[in-house]
């Protein structure tokens, strides 16, 4: 996991210490002396974590955070304040200029790096998914980090896991406040009531009575209906070495007793916001991944994924002696629909296409948009002729019913020819069984479309 960190301090020593720790880690580093040199090697070049000095004349620490965290650009990327000053209010100044964790001056090696480390992984996800997501964004859809930096965290889903009344009773009015909350006080009900309650936020205290609260983290890590949902962990003072354990495995954020109210929300809020922006990515990538194979206007599958699955269907048919059919259908005259009523009404005719050849076929039967007004139908364990049925059947439910177009004003006849194929032998190629049935459709429309031809092999 070789990452590179930033490293930006005014003062020089400091800037060697960290270097040399995060080498000595094989941490790729790089340095800056102040804000705009930062924000100048940011622009340029991929970090991966930045360490940011708080007090650096002319532009403090908080003021490049905030610089960083409003630009589309550089929004993802994590920033870790190092500050020697040690209050709450510094900390809450830094949470809401947008940093992502805190270091206090003299950093302690072991905390550095744990930090760094868990950021690198949540910052190597993202990535991942920003990267998967890029095609979204090339076809107009939103970008996430937009909606991210507009995002000011509240209004979230949060459920606190704790059962010392003094503790809960003070904590849940403090973050109903800005969120929804819910306090479970039996831990042994937490990590259901965690999967099916749709939080933002896990929230646990890791000074239970009964309960091992880092059992409870590790649990929510490992099943994949919490596995994404942040955790933040509210420890005792004392307890560095619990805390450790817990950032390795995979809590990710924590606050000290006695917990500070304002800390207490800014870093909830940080942990809502992360999460809501890598929601966002990945309904981004799951999008694109729809619109990759999907034809947009009918939402039938497209042409690139038939090809691509068409030869696995033939392939497995082959192996194991069964039958494939495989239909090309064209709508006659289509040109002269488009010609007549005008484009947006045989965009209208694509569609209620659709739906009919939807009705129509099998769950694992493929139908797609080939191209312009022709469209492929490939059927698995289907000989010829229930395929013959089949097809007979779909030219039925075009030509015995008009189409609505121009928003319902006016009903028009639509007829289709169809050209049928089956697999002939073992491992025929696919692109045989394609051709046999253009040339049964190039047949049934020579013969007087509005037909179904089938070819003898
Ligand atoms: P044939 O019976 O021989 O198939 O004649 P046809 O007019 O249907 O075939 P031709 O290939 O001459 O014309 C197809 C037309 O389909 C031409 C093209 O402009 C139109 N077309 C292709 N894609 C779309 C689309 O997405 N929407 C609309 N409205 N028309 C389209
Ligand atoms: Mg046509
Ligand atoms: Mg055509």
């Amino acid at each position: 996991m070789s990452a590179r960190i930033l490293v930006v301090d005014d003062v020089p020593a400091n800037v060697k210490l960290l270097e040399a720790r995060l080498s000595a880690e094989y941490f790729d580093v790089l340095t800056a002396s102040n804000g705009a040199e930062a924000l100048d090697i940011c622009a340029h070049s991929e970090c991966d974590i930045i360490l940011l000095d708080v007090m650096m004349p002319d532009m403090d620490g908080f003021e490049v955070c905030r610089r960083l965290k409003s630009n589309p650009a550089t929004h993802f990327i994590p920033v870790v304040i190092v500050t020697a000053l040690d209050s709450p209010s510094d900390r809450v100044r830094g949470l809401e200029a947008g940093a992502d964790d805190f270091l206090t001056k003299p950093v302690s090696d072991v905390v550095l790096i744990a930090r760094v480390r868990s950021l690198t992984r949540l910052k190597m996800m993202t990535d991942e998914l920003r990267m998967r997501a890029i095609t979204s964004l090339e076809i107009g859809m939103e970008a996430p980090e937009r909606s991210a930096i507009a995002d000011k965290g509240v209004g979230g889903r949060v459920l606190l896991v704790d059962d010392r009344p003094s503790s809960y009773e003070r904590l849940a009015p403090i973050l109903s406040a800005e969120h929804t909350v819910d306090v479970e006080i039996n831990p042994a009900e937490a990590l259901f009531h965690a999967a099916d309650g749709n939080y933002d936020l896990l929230i646990v205290s890791l000074s239970l009575e009964n309960y091992d609260g880092l059992r409870l983290c590790s649990q929510a890590r490992s099943l994949e209906r919490t596995r994404q949902l942040p955790i933040l962990a509210i420890s005792d003072a004392d307890n560095n070495a619990r805390l450790l354990r817990g950032l390795e495995i995979g809590v990710n954020d924590y606050l000290l007793r006695p917990v500070d109210k304002n800390e207490l929300l800014a870093r909830a809020r940080t942990q809502i916001r992360k999460r809501r922006y890598t929601d966002h990515l990945r309904d981004n990538v799951q999008n694109s991944i729809e619109m990759a194979i999907t034809d947009a206007l009918t939402g039938l599958h497209n042409r690139r994924y038939m090809e691509s699955h068409l030869s696995t269907l033939a392939e497995q048919a082959s192996s194991r002696g069964r039958p494939l059919a495989l239909m090309i259908l064209d709508i006659d005259f289509f040109k002269s629909i488009n010609d007549t009523y005008g484009h947006d009404a045989g965009d209208d005719v694509l569609r209620e296409f659709a739906v009919r050849i939807r009705k129509s076929i099998r769950g694992i039967d493929l139908a797609c948009r080939y191209g312009g007004e022709e469209f492929v139908i490939v059927m698995p364990e289907t000989d010829i002729q229930v395929a013959g049925m089949v097809a007979e059947r779909l030219r039925r439910s075009i030509a015995g019913e008009t189409f609505a177009v121009n928003k319902g004003t006016k009903r028009i006849d639509v007829t289709i020819s169809i050209g049928l194929a089956t697999l002939d032998h073992k491992d025929e190629p696919v692109a045989d069984v394609l051709k046999r049935a253009d040339i049964a459709l190039y047949r049934a429309k020579h013969d007087g479309r509005n037909r179904v031809v089938s070819t003898a092999a």
